[in-house]
C-alpha cells in the first residue's frame, strides 16, 4: 500500500504540466487539452460531440472552448467529409505551431528520454491501470484503431486493407494511431 501511495503522489506531481491555474502561452489547461485532442483525433472524432465526450463535459461548454480556439485562429470549422450535415474541427497551421509550446511537452520530453523498455513498460502499465478504471467507473477513454474491436483486416498483397466495422469505412495506416472517441477495447471497454 505504501508503494501505491508513493506512485499516486508521483502521478499527481506529474499532472502539474497539464493541470494548472490561469493560462500558459495564452491558453487554459482545458483549452490546451482540446487543442491537443483535435490535433490527434481521427476524422470521426474531430467533432464538437466527440470533443465534449473527450473533455467529459457538455456540448455547450465544449462549444465555448472551441469558440476561444477559433477566435485565436488555432482551429477552423469545415464541412465534414464524412457527413455533409456535420462540421469538422480542424487545427490550423497556427494551432500546430502553438502545439510546439504545449506545456505537456516538458513531460513528453522526460518520457522520450527513458530507455525504450522502460517507456514500453510505463505505457503498458498505465494502459492496464486506465482499463481497470474504465471498467470500474463505467467510462470510456478514447483509443486507437490498432487496439479497437471494430477494426477488421482483410485481403492480401495489394488488396490488403483495414476497415472500421462501426463506420464501415477504410482505415489507412496513418489513421491507425489517431485518437477515436468511439473506440472499444478488444476485451471490452477500454
Ligand atoms: S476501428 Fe475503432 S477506433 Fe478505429 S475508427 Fe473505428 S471505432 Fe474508431
Amino acid at each position: 500500500m505504501r508503494m501505491a501511495i508513493e506512485i499516486l503522489q508521483l502521478l499527481v506531481q506529474s499532472a502539474d504540466s497539464w493541470l494548472f491555474e490561469g493560462n500558459r502561452s495564452g491558453l487554459s489547461d482545458r483549452e490546451w487539452m482540446a487543442l491537443r485532442f483535435l490535433a490527434r483525433a481521427n476524422r470521426f472524432s474531430r467533432t464538437p460531440t466527440a470533443l465534449a465526450s473527450f473533455l467529459s463535459t457538455n456540448r455547450s461548454a465544449a462549444s465555448q472552448i472551441v469558440a476561444v480556439l477559433q477566435n485565436k485562429g488555432l482551429v477552423v470549422r469545415k464541412p465534414s467529409a464524412e457527413d455533409k450535415r456535420s462540421i469538422a474541427l480542424c487545427v490550423t497551421g497556427e494551432g500546430e505551431t502553438l502545439l510546439e509550446r504545449d506545456p505537456i511537452n516538458a513531460l513528453r520530453d522526460q518520457i522520450v528520454a527513458l530507455e525504450v523498455p522502460d517507456r514500453s513498460q510505463l505505457r503498458d502499465t498505465l494502459r492496464r491501470v486506465l482499463i481497470g478504471l474504465d471498467v470500474a467507473e463505467r467510462r470510456y477513454h478514447p483509443g486507437v484503431c490498432s487496439q479497437c474491436m471494430f477494426l477488421v483486416e482483410s485481403g492480401e498483397g495489394k488488396d490488403h486493407h483495414f476497415k472500421c466495422r462501426l463506420f464501415r469505412k477504410s482505415i489507412d495506416q496513418k489513421e491507425m494511431t489517431l485518437l477515436c472517441t468511439y473506440f472499444e477495447g478488444r476485451s471490452g471497454k477500454g
